[in-house]
């Protein structure tokens, strides 16, 4: 608009400059264009301001516009008049003012609207502004949230690329772990000492070891197909046997015999069923195993199991497998046991030293394996110590007395050779299958009893298993039983025999001997003792005596009997005990009994058993003052001269002596020889078994110190007992009384 109004006032200018009459008219042509953009702007801004102010301002505009029109239209006419010095004169006074008068109103309008636009442009910046702080906060939201997000995925990132890392390295280790497998696998399978194959189930080689190949290439063996190598290896065996195995059990295992460098060598087979899903197939494994070693030691072994090292023939073992198996083969239908035992063996053993009585030993297997060893139905071996046994089929009874004379003439002939002070016997016993025995045990139990029987017939001869034997075997089994129960049951008491002193008449002890009342009726301890020791109830009986015997005489003592010595027996088992001593110490602890009231009767022989271990023993308690007596002194080695290193207290001449006093002078210068050399030992001498008057008088005159017999006083209960006379005095005065 003021451009336009600024153009017309120029054109009116050029107007009334121009003398040309068509410029005249173009120039308010122009004008009149001019004029109506002014008017058309006019109208359209008009119809945007709706601001009052603005409106008026308008209002004016339009109202100068149009005088300014007529004032432009004066101008023209003027002009076209040719009146231009009056135009000039109009344009000056008339239409330039108010032409700047439109151009003043004009800029003042465009400056409020300035001012206004520059308002609303400030505005419009504090919009923008606070905006922008709201931008800013958001970006720096979302710029902190990227950065976390970027950290975390960053982190992320990062976490996965180590778990790669790891992953890869764990990958790595485990490929080089398997590879070292692997190497070590096929290092091991090449250099064990087993010979290994592997093949298909048709038997096509996979792989071998190299010991497989050197085995079967020293054997002389292909070794193209696996069936073909088993089967050269076990020729009594199917393949379709052991493939039958294989499905089974999956594992098969067989022993071969290889010739190597003409050696034979044993080896275990091992076939496998390698069944594995991650392989492609089912595949078979041979495994040999060099067992040659093995089998000679398994064979020694064998051999010391089953042979006498000494005499080099079967031993009691290889002799009870082998009988239990004839008793079992039924084709067998009779054969004969001899049981042999040595007589005096034990001489050779003490006298001569172990290396003669092995020799011996030795001797007697090679006579015995020489005479039978061209009958194949007989079995000779050493059952142990002394005892020989020999087995043989279908014997008769004349066959019988005729092997019994052949093994009786073997050791004659071992006698012969050596030359002995003393010859060796030896005692059979012969038991036969079914006759006497059935059983393993029945068989050799009533072999051994007839050669115990034997040796009580007089040694060195053969005695044959019968019926009569049977009935004392099922006597002893009773007796075995019932002595058992003796003692539980109450059955065994106690009864004492007084001992004298035979110079100044007093009573100087009791001897306890024990009774079984069985059934009601006695059974003598000269039976039951032994077989007490025979079944191993020595023990409990000899406890059971030491105990009641040191408890009585405790009684006596505190009821003014004032016994000086018990007398108790102690049997061979008992003394050979370890606790021996112990038992006794025990015994008597907890008692009012002293040691020195205790003498103990060992016979001799069960001394001489076991000097060394005896002689130990017994010195333990005599140094606690317990006195040791001899008992039946006379019957065994009757020998002073050992005794004499036995430091015992006092000897009891046994009664077969005494009986026989003042009825035989041999009799009386022996019981006689006997009392002094004792003395001259230091030692005691008490005579048992005294009957008579006479004997009493005679062992006086001898010098005996003690004795006890029928004559003194019989074996009483405890309570009789009490009641006994405390001197031979008062014994005699009684009988005299009486
Ligand atoms: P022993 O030790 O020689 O005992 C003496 C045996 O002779 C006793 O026989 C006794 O009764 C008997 N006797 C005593 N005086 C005379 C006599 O004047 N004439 C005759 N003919 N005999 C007489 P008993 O009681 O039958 O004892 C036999 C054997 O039994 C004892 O012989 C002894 O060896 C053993 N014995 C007895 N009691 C025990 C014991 O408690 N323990 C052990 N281990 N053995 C015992
Ligand atoms: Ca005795
Ligand atoms: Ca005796």
């Amino acid at each position: 608009m003021i451009r336009g109004a600024r153009d017309r006032s120029v054109l009116l200018l050029r107007m009334i400059a121009t003398t040309d009459p068509f410029l005249i008219d173009d120039i308010q042509r122009e004008m009149d264009i001019v004029a109506l953009s002014i008017t058309q702007a006019a109208q359209q801004i008009s119809q945007r301001v709706t601001d009052q102010d603005h409106q008026a301002w308008l209002k004016q505009l339009f109202r100068i516009t149009t005088q300014n029109r007529d004032n432009q239209s004066h101008v023209y006419n003027l002009m076209t008049q040719e009146n231009a010095d009056n135009a000039r004169q109009f344009l000056v006074d008339v239409t330039l003012p108010v032409q700047e008068q439109a151009l003043e109103i004009l800029t003042l309008f465009q400056e409020e609207l300035n001012t206004k636009a520059n308002l609303a442009e400030q505005k419009m910046h504090g919009y923008l502004s606070s905006n922008k702080v709201l931008w800013i906060s958001l970006s720096l939201v979302f710029g902190i949230s990227l950065l976390i997000i970027s950290l975390f995925t960053l982190k992320r990132l990062r976490q996965l690329g180590q778990a790669q890392t790891l992953f890869q390295q764990t990958l790595e280790t485990q490929v080089k772990k398997r590879t070292l497998e692997l190497h070590l696998d096929s290092s091991v399978l090449h250099n064990i000492h087993e010979a290994v194959a592997v093949a298909s189930c048709t038997g096509d080689m996979v792989k071998t070891n190299q010991k497989f190949n050197q085995l079967l290439s020293s054997a002389n063996l292909t070794c193209d197909n696996l069936w073909q190598v088993i089967q050269t290896l076990l020729p009594a065996l199917s393949i379709e046997s052991i493939k039958k195995s294989l499905g089974e059990y999956g594992y098969t295992r067989h022993e071969c015999e290889l010739v190597i460098d003409t050696r034979a060598c044993h080896y275990f087979i091992d076939i496998y069923c390698v069944n594995d899903e991650q392989l492609d197939q089912r595949y078979i494994s041979l495994l040999l195993t060099d067992v040659s070693e093995l089998k000679t030691t398994q064979q020694h072994l064998e051999h010391l199991a089953n042979f006498d090292p000494v005499t080099q023939l079967p031993n009691r073992h290889y002799f009870q497998t082998y009988l239990s198996r004839a008793l079992s083969n039924e084709k067998i239908e009779q054969f004969s046991l001899f049981y042999i035992d040595l007589d005096n063996f034990k001489w050779i053993n003490d006298t001569l030293g172990h290396g003669s009585g092995d020799q011996f030993l030795l001797q007697i297997a090679t006579q015995l394996a020489n005479t039978f060893e061209t009958n194949r139905q007989v079995l000779v071996c050493r059952l142990g110590g002394d005892e020989f046994a020999v087995l043989v089929e279908n014997c008769d009874d004349n066959c019988h007395v005729m092997m019994a004379d052949q093994i009786l003439n073997c050791c004659a002939q071992v006698n012969q050779i050596n030359q002995y002070s003393k010859s060796i016997g030896c005692s059979i016993g012969v038991a036969s299958y079914p006759k006497d025995g059935t059983t393993q045990a029945a068989l050799m139990r009533h072999a051994d009893f007839a050669m115990y029987k034997a040796k009580e017939q007089g040694k060195n001869q053969y005695c044959f298993f019968s019926e009569a034997m049977n009935e004392r075997i099922h006597y002893l089994y009773d007796m075995e039983h019932n002595l058992q129960t003796a003692l539980t049951n109450h059955e065994l008491n106690i009864h004492f025999q007084p001992q004298y002193n035979l110079q100044n008449g007093q009573l100087t002890g009791a001897e306890a001997l024990v009774r079984w009342q069985h059934l009601g009726k006695a059974v003598s301890p000269a039976e039951f003792i032994p077989l007490a020791e025979k079944f191993g109830l020595i023990h409990a009986i000899g406890e059971f005596v030491m105990r009641t015997s040191i408890q009585q005489l405790a009684h006596w003592q505190q009821q003014g009997l004032l016994l000086p010595k018990m007398a108790i027996n102690v049997s061979s088992a008992q003394i050979s005990l370890h606790s021996f001593v112990a038992d006794v110490e025990h015994a008597l602890k907890n008692s009012d009994i002293h040691a020195h009231q205790i003498d103990l009767e060992i016979t001799e022989t069960v001394l001489m058993e076991n000097l060394k271990q005896h002689k130990t023993a017994l010195e333990v308690l005599q140094n606690q003052g317990i006195e040791i007596s001899i008992d039946d002194f006379g019957t065994g080695y009757s020998s002073l001269a050992y005794i004499k290193h036995l430091s015992v207290d006092r000897i009891k001449i046994d009664r077969s002596f005494i009986n026989d006093l003042g009825q035989n002078e041999e009799s009386d210068s022996i019981v006689s020889a006997i009392i002094t050399m004792g003395h001259s030992l230091g030692l005691k001498v008490l005579a048992e078994g005294i009957e008579t008057a006479q004997q009493l008088t005679l062992l006086r005159k001898m010098g005996c110190d003690e004795g006890q017999g029928y004559y003194l006083g019989y074996p009483t209960t405890p309570k009789e007992f009490s009641f006994i006379p405390l001197s031979i005095q008062q014994l005699a005065d009684r009988v005299t009384l009486q």
